[in-house]
């Protein structure tokens, strides 16, 4: 049997969290390349190790922004793993962003599950390998072959086409939802449903931690040095971008954090790519921590702005 994943892993997430994303029930092996609901009878397909849950009927506003995605990450060349880094490294400081994905899902023990929403090609995984059962999921397949690229050989790790308004999950199954830049492009109708279906999947006790661009009028003035436009709001061009300020996260995320510790933080404080700044020292880490005391200052520069909600 070559499905190209964690088998284990896969036959445990078939009892454990893996479910028809329209009717919710049970799925069942029909055979290697293909997965059928137990109720409406729906065929799922494994594509070289990804797992495709889409729900039968996505809607219009994701169809068009997951071509977009694609072709992104068709560019991004997702075969070629030095490629992949190269791409990334423009718009992410790598180390940071990996030691917190480390300790996200070191925070877990190896029974539970979370969920990384619109994965990307998931490089701030890759050093990680103890802690929760990881599902990479997005809507764009080329994102999920440059992810699965990059992690083939990690454990404990499923790679799941899927759409965030119609999740493949069932009902009290996961325990942490993680998501780098990806809610601040969902448009209205997609955050409702997303907030509701995690209501839906997510275990009483939980983490939650969104990380989205920092909206603060410093990068206005930076943008601006550089004859760009840094867009707040709204549509822009062919992609929709909300970046909220940490009063507009709490509003957003309330249904959450009534119960729950809930943390701003700001991130990428030191790297921005107009300046062309990329740190790669661990250290900063630590750094960014310290600063965070301070959020009245950090906020100026931080290049993301995250909130993490945790009820564990
Ligand atoms: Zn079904």
């Amino acid at each position: 049997m070559k499905r190209g994943f964690d088998l284990k892993c896969f036959e445990n997430s078939l009892k454990e969290i893996l479910c028809c994303p329209d009717c919710k029930s049970d799925l069942q092996i029909e055979d290697d390349n293909k997965l059928l609901c137990c109720k409406c009878g729906n065929g799922f397909d494994i594509n070289d190790g990804i797992i495709v849950l889409m729900p039968q009927n996505g809607n219009q506003a994701q169809n068009e922004e997951r071509e977009l995605r694609e072709k992104v990450a068709e560019e991004h060349g997702s075969q070629d793993i030095e490629k992949i880094y190269k791409a990334i490294e423009k718009h992410h400081c790598m180390p940071l962003m990996s030691s917190k994905a480390e300790a996200f899902r070191n925070q877990f023990n190896n029974n539970q599950w979370i969920v990384d929403v619109g994965c990307g090609s998931g490089y701030y995984w890759q050093k990680s390998d103890s802690g929760a059962k990881l599902i990479l999921m997005d809507f764009a397949m080329s994102n999920l072959k440059a992810a699965r690229n990059i992690l083939k050989d990690s454990n404990n790790v499923l790679f799941v086409q899927a759409d965030a308004s119609c999740l493949p999950f069932k009902n009290n199954a996961v325990s942490g939802i993680w998501s780098v830049q990806v809610t601040q492009h969902f448009p209205e109708t997609v955050m409702t449903n997303f907030l509701n279906e995690l209501q839906r999947v997510l275990q009483i006790k939980h983490v939650i931690e969104i990380y989205n661009l920092n909206p603060d009028f410093m990068h206005k003035v930076i943008y601006r040095l550089f004859g760009k436009y840094f867009h707040i709001k709204g549509q822009y061009g062919e992609m929709l971008q909300n970046k909220l300020h940490g009063k507009e996260l709490l509003f957003l995320w309330e249904m959450f954090t009534r119960d729950g510790k809930t943390k701003i933080e700001y991130s990428e404080l030191f790297f921005h790519p107009n300046f062309k700044l990329f740190p790669q020292f661990n250290a900063i880490v630590y750094i960014e921590k310290i600063l965070n005391l301070m959020p009245f200052f950090t906020k100026l520069f931080a290049r993301q702005i995250s909130i993490n909600i945790s009820k564990m």
